[in-house]
């Protein structure tokens, strides 16, 4: 399997995510999507977007703002919940979600070893743990939370420096960026920490103007802030973010049978695009992690590199957020259904998935590292990135086996010229053929079309490789 490693190497490369301010040296882990990333990741907002606005007849779409009226944020439960628990090392001044730090107990025999980790799920503190310290197969190794939730008597470790009980009492810390409006101090709000209270808040817009009737739901692709404590893994988990997040609006007694619709929708469309059902799980979030407001929420995981880790969840959550917003707001957001004469807030199911971990997990699945032998029998290797035919950043490539020759040129740029308009071409000239055919493997074109000297002196026919062949 790929290692992350592979993946930041490959990214940064062939253009598809950089360290953003590069040139200052980066910025606390914040990414920037180059041409290939942008180009990925537009086809992956167009394939969700696709999926559940075009083809179904109960779906409209959004754009709503980033910032929002700060009330908002008060009706939604952010201000005054959306906290993770804050630990600092005494010793070392190293701070930590205090929800990620784990030990990993070693045993072997007699011998019993104690390693602290961070690391955001149960499997990937094993796995990291595993890793680091090198723990080989016989050791019987197991990952015990060492804050939250800790059984009594586990030792609390830094991770950092070692030091033993060292840590502080968690406290809360608030998640959300502020932000000053306009130059009048102290008029603040927040960069939404979600893009979903932009369709609640528009949900009645929605349900006139489109003449809507329960049950119908309001899809959205937008930028996301949280102020994470601890970031990493790549774009895993960042600071900005983007999400495609659905609000499907029911009636009440519909919910958990849309519920379960929405997660097997969801994970249809990931094996869809290619995603091997093997490399998704779902984790059913017991009772005390769940939201007060939620009554059931189902997390899809994928096989990142760093173990299972949740690409989107997807939630049952009540009439919560349009009770608040009526109340809030003093408008009424109730749904009045004339036939039956029957009047209800109406409840609402959220599957909300993560763009930048979806394009990790599609760069995850495509890659593969081949081992080729040529008619000469010399054994080669190629990485070539497998990505469904609607994700692949460019179509395909125009390569001329030529440059100094006038009427090779003109035919090759005149193909380049004609298939632009269908789809994203790359025209490539700048290597002999077996480089540029690596090149495009590794950027998971579909296929390749060379123009050579035959296609201008003999038939006018191009060769066209495809770039499937297993
Ligand atoms: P986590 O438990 O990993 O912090 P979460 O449960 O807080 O995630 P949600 O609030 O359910 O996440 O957000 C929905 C989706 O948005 C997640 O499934 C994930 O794909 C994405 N997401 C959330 N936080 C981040 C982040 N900091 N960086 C990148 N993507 C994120």
């Amino acid at each position: 399997m790929v290692t992350m490693e592979q993946l930041v190497s490959l990214c940064k490369r062939r253009g598809f995510i950089f360290p953003s301010s590069d040139i200052y040296g980066g910025f606390q882990s914040t990414y920037d999507y180059g041409p290939l990333g942008t180009l990925l990741k537009n086809n992956i907002k167009a394939a969700w977007l696709r999926a559940v606005v075009q083809e179904r007849d109960d779906m409209e779409p959004l754009d709503a703002s980033i910032l929002m009226h700060p009330r908002v944020w008060e009706a939604s439960g952010h201000v005054a919940v959306f906290n993770d628990p804050l630990v600092d090392c005494k010793a070392c001044q190293g701070r930590f979600r205090a929800d990620h730090l784990w030990l990993i107990v070693a045993s072997h025999g007699e011998e019993t070893k104690h390693y602290p980790i961070e690391a955001g799920e149960e499997e990937e503190a094993l796995a990291k743990g595993r890793e680091t310290h090198q723990i080989g197969k016989r050791w019987d190794v197991t990952a015990v939370p060492m804050v939250i939730d800790s059984p009594d008597g586990t030792p609390k470790l830094c991770p950092s420096c070692g030091g033993a009980e060292s840590f502080t009492e968690p406290r809360a810390f608030n998640m959300m960026f502020q932000t000053q409006v306009g130059p009048v101090e102290g008029n603040i709000t927040y960069l939404r920490p979600e893009t979903a209270q932009g369709i609640f808040v528009n949900y009645e817009n929605v349900l006139v103007t489109m003449r809507r009737k329960l049950p119908f739901g309001i899809a959205q692709v937008g930028k996301a802030f949280r102020n994470e404590i601890v970031t990493g893994n790549f774009t895993f988990r960042t600071r900005e973010f983007e999400q495609m997040e659905i609000e499907y609006f029911c009636w009440p007694e519909d919910g958990p049978r849309v519920h379960q619709e929405w997660i097997d929708t969801r994970l249809a469309w990931y094996e869809r695009y290619g995603i091997a059902r093997e490399n998704l799980d779902l984790y059913e979030h017991p009772d005390h992690k769940r939201s007060h407001y939620s009554t059931r929420t189902v997390d899809i995981l994928y096989r990142f590199p760093i173990g299972f880790a949740e690409l989107e969840g997807i939630a049952n959550r009540t009439d919560f957020d349009l009770s608040q917003h009526a109340q809030f707001s003093g408008k009424t957001l109730d749904y009045f259904d004339t036939k039956s004469e029957r009047r209800v807030v109406p409840h609402v199911v959220e599957p909300s998935a993560g763009v930048d971990r979806n394009v990790l997990a599609f760069l995850t699945e495509a890659y593969v590292e081949e081992e080729l032998l040529d008619q000469k029998g010399q054994k080669s290797s190629r990485t070539v990135l497998r990505l469904h035919p609607a994700l692949a950043p460019i179509k395909a490539a125009i390569l001329p086996l030529a440059k100094n020759r006038d009427e090779l040129v003109a035919c090759a740029q005149g193909l380049a010229r004609e298939l632009r308009p269908h789809f994203q071409v790359q025209y490539d000239d700048t290597g002999a053929i077996g480089k540029l055919y690596r090149r495009q493997d590794e950027i998971g074109t579909l296929y390749c079309i060379t123009v050579d000297h035959q296609t201008i002196d003999e038939d006018g026919q191009v060769t066209i490789r495809d770039r499937v062949p297993q």
